[in-house]
């Protein structure tokens, strides 16, 4: 066992000790976070109750979910055109939500298909109108993202929906296929706030919170003001985007305690240094267990071709099956945890969220080391 992992392990007795956790989502948070709502649960602000005993009417209540918007529009340098929301029914119910609002009668909405993920957001908007493949990297296993050559989008279509990182095959776009007047649409749900995005090319972002923003339970949406004048208003009222934005979020009772999580989380991506600070150390740790894959002599290999590589979710492989599920049961022993691929693509993955440190980063690449020193 290497001398990191090792020194790691000795402490795993005690009270703060923390895993490794390379989960897919729910997936890790930061230890700050954690420690500050725990000194925050029983008495938030004087109130003389916890966060989620509020009202959610209430002027403190309101002050948190304002804040936790402002920090999200900061962070990500979103424009004042755009208006932020906080939803509940995860990335899952926004894959319906887009098309009733903005797929109408006669329309044809355009898909990317890169994963599993996108083809339930297609599925989903197949059942209720037109839709078209605007490109598909399904042959070969989803291993990399279409060239911007190999997109078709017609100027009517009603938007193009592209899945921005594919948590389960572990690929992710690296530059945004120009659209001109069709809106773009995007699931960033895996890879939301690790790194900088152009929020204007897109006409509506969505994103579960679960992995890179906080707990699950909230859904973060940011849409073009100017496209909600034509979304759809003959849909049921919870399902409407114009109505979530006359309300602020707060039609009905929205996710308190995640959204109070999600501000802190945000607080924290700031004390970082942002989303450009994160984005370079997110790359540092994913070239970290890249290195260990490329560098094994092809006892590991990789998933994704490496110019569609994830920083996010690192898909990878041993010689066989069962030494991917012998690895993932002894990592598991050595505190390095949620290494097993999705059932789907099989093998390993690796989720280096926000979250996920450098230090644990290092400790895989050292036990990957040693595991085929063993196997290999
Ligand atoms: C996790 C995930 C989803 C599903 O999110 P839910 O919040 O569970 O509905 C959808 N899309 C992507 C890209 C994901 O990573």
């Amino acid at each position: 066992m290497g001398t990191l992992l090792t020194e790691h392990l000795a402490r795993r007795g005690a009270a703060d000790w923390r895993a490794d956790n390379f989960n897919a989502g729910p997936a890790a948070l930061p230890r700050e976070v954690l420690e500050r709502a725990q000194r925050e649960l029983l008495n938030f602000e004087g109130t003389g109750m916890s966060v989620m005993e509020l009202s959610h009417r209430s002027k403190t209540y309101e002050a948190v979910q304002e804040r936790a918007e402002a920090l999200l529009r900061e962070l990500l340098s979103i424009p004042p055109e755009y208006r932020v929301l906080f939803l509940q029914g995860g990335a899952s119910l926004q894959f319906a939500m887009v098309p009733m609002n903005f797929l109408k009668p006669g329309q044809t909405a355009a898909y990317v298909r890169t994963g599993s993920w996108s083809e339930k957001a297609e599925k989903e908007a197949a059942a209720l109108g037109q839709v078209r493949v605007a490109a598909s990297t399904e042959e070969g296993g989803y291993r990399r993202i279409p060239g911007m050559g190999e997109i078709q989008v017609a100027p009517d279509d009603a938007y193009l929906h592209i899945t921005s990182n594919n948590t389960i095959e572990g690929t992710q776009w690296h530059e945004f296929a120009d659209t001109g007047q069709v809106p773009l649409v995007a699931d960033m749900s895996s890879d939301i706030l690790s790194r900088p995005i152009p929020v204007e090319k897109f006409g509506l972002i969505y994103a579960g919170a679960q992995k890179n923003l906080g707990p699950s339970g909230v859904t973060v949406v940011i849409l073009r003001e100017a496209w909600l004048e034509h979304a759809r208003r003959d849909i049921p009222t919870m399902l409407r985007y114009d109505i979530h934005a006359k309300n602020r979020s707060l039609y009905n009772t929205p996710p308190t305690f995640a959204i109070y999580l999600l501000g802190l989380v945000l607080e924290w991506a700031r004390e970082q240094g942002g989303v450009a600070a994160l984005a370079d150390r997110n790359e540092r740790k994913a070239r970290i267990v890249y290195e260990a894959i490329d560098q094994s002599e092809g006892f590991y290999t990789g998933h994704a071709e490496p110019p569609s590589r994830s920083r996010m979710n690192i898909t990878f492989r041993c010689p066989t099956p069962d030494l991917d599920q012998r690895f993932a049961a002894e990592a598991e022993e050595a505190g390095l945890v949620g290494l097993a691929g999705h059932r789907s693509v099989g093998g390993l993955r690796a989720s280096l969220y926000n979250a996920v440190s450098e230090a644990s980063c290092t400790r895989l690449a050292e036990f990957m080391q040693d595991f085929r020193r063993r196997w290999g």
